[in-house]
């Protein structure tokens, strides 16, 4: 295959799977809401039957992650992704993350928190993303991390070569990962061994994940010790006045 070609079929094969994701959504999202009324008068239903319900509304929760994260993949492959910064309270932004897994860490028995470290300046972040990436971290984190154990998110302001940076962490006291395994979890559809294997995923997550934080000028990395847990981590740039990043050159009669 020439070079030209080959561009070619990698262009279709983007297109294809943004086609085929974005008309995958709409049948999906009928399902989901058809599910979801159901589910509202469910004290009708026999036990088994409240049972099944509940099986097919979190297969279509995983049916319509898997669909973002494929149209995700193809948007940054195909160098398409954009993301909108604006100043942000970075504590909304974690707070809003835990909230929306709370209820997911009850049901497994993990104690989950935010503690936040002020003082803690405003981010340039683009918030649905950023939201993304926490949630991302967290489920793997409540994922990896058998019942009775601890998830913390913290927000903090970043030290050192940090300095002008948030930081944001999600700790899990779960299984862990091997040492030989950290460098590759970031990479796309990659799986570490010393995550359970038989957890469901598509080693998608960390990858996007990456590439959000990056695309906002900040840095993702993970330390982790198997048995004891791991420590996802990312930066992101505390909000600079305009005229601070950018000052405009006054008129000379101001300057004197
Ligand atoms: P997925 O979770 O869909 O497999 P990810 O990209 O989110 O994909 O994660 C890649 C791999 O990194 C996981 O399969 C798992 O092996 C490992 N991993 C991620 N987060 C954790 C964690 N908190 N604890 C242990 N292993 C983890």
């Amino acid at each position: 295959m020439t070079e030209e070609v080959s561009v070619m079929a990698e262009n279709l094969e983007q297109k294809t799977a943004a086609y085929l994701t974005h008309e995958l959504r709409a049948p999906l999202t009928s399902i989901r809401c058809a599910l979801e009324t159901i589910k509202d008068c469910e004290e009708r239903l026999p036990a088994d039957e409240r049972q099944m319900l509940d099986i097919a509304l979190r297969n279509t929760e995983r049916l319509k992650n898997l669909i973002d994260d494929i149209l995700d993949l193809s948007k940054l492959q195909a160098g398409r992704m954009r993301v909108f910064p604006v100043p942000c309270d970075p504590r909304a932004l974690a707070a809003e993350a835990v909230e929306s897994l709370s209820p997911l860490a009850r049901k497994k028995g993990i104690d989950l928190a935010l503690e936040v470290s002020p003082p803690c300046a405003a981010v340039d972040a683009d918030p649905r993303r950023t939201v993304q990436v926490l949630i991302n971290l967290l489920s793997n984190a409540l994922k990896f991390t058998p019942a009775g154990g601890r998830v913390r998110v913290r927000v903090e302001a970043g030290k050192g070569d940090r300095a002008g940076y948030a930081l944001f962490s999600v700790s899990d006291t779960g299984c862990g990962i091997a040492a030989g395994d950290l460098p590759r979890v970031f990479r796309f559809f990659s799986q570490a061994a010393a995550g359970e294997r038989r957890m469901e995923g598509t080693g998608l997550g960390l990858a996007i994940s990456r590439s959000m934080v990056e695309l906002q000028g900040g840095e993702i990395g993970v330390e982790s010790e198997p048995g004891k847990g791991s420590t996802f981590s990312f930066t992101l740039p505390t909000h600079i006045a305009l005229e601070e990043k950018d000052p405009q050159p006054r008129p000379a009669a101001e300057r004197a």
